[in-house]
């Protein structure tokens, strides 16, 4: 899942976007109103992680442009200011979700995960496709109850899959949604992760369509490799 993070203040900033990286989430920052509007402009964000202080603007507007344009992934508010007044504001700007600073980073975490969930289809924090189980929480994988131990990009990378179990995926959305904007489009990074994730799943839950894209879907059958 790809989050945009719009914060001002640099550390913090950075420090946040660490510790969301670490639980598996591309992201990319945006240090102002203007830059936040085009990045979400030109790229595919599953949610996007918003300070209300910002220099040039305050995010009470670029919430709003942001809906104006079109935008509908949820919106997770942050601010020192954390009145009533501040919070229906902030709601009533477009945003779905409204956290005050300081806040607990596993709150905002969990306050993340409960917004991604309500997009259609997503409800259940525990993803299951036949033997394969995914826990949204923990970041758990296992198959037919025996633990998989995956990196933080395999992990992201699987739970997007499985999010769309049963479609072919394209290149392009796995980028967009499982990268930042730092990824190659020339390089064969999501190929090498598919065989990765082959080798530990088994070869038969990652169907590779040639020219089209990945699946994942379970085929029930006596041997999973
Ligand atoms: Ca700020």
């Amino acid at each position: 899942m790809r989050v945009l993070l719009v914060e001002d203040e640099e550390d913090f900033a950075r420090l946040l976007a660490r510790g969301l990286r670490e639980s598996t989430y591309a992201v990319d920052v945006a240090s102002d109103g203007v830059d936040a509007l085009e990045k979400a402009a030109a790229n595919l964000y599953d949610l996007v992680v918003l300070d209300v202080m910002l220099p040039c603007c305050s995010g009470l507007d670029v919430c709003r442009k942001l809906r104006q344009s079109g935008f509908t992934s949820p919106i997770l508010m942050l601010t020192a200011l954390d009145q009533p007044e501040h919070r229906v504001a902030g709601l009533d700007s477009g945003a779905d979700d409204y956290l005050g600073k300081p806040f607990n980073f596993s709150e905002l975490l969990a306050r993340i995960r409960a917004l991604l969930r309500r997009t259609p289809g997503l409800l259940a924090p525990v993803l299951t496709i036949g033997d394969l189980s995914i826990d949204t929480r923990t970041r758990g994988v296992s198959r037919s109850g025996s633990p998989v131990e995956l990196t933080s990009k395999e992990y992201a990378l699987l739970e997007y899959l499985a999010r769309r179990a049963g479609e072919v995926v394209s290149r392009e959305d796995i980028s967009e949604h499982v990268w930042d904007e730092t990824y190659d489009p020339f390089s064969n990074l999501i190929e090498v992760y598919i065989q990765r994730l082959r080798r530990k799943l088994g070869a038969r839950l990652l169907h590779t369509h040639r020219g089209e894209g990945y699946r994942l879907v379970f085929e029930a059958g006596p041997a999973h490799v």
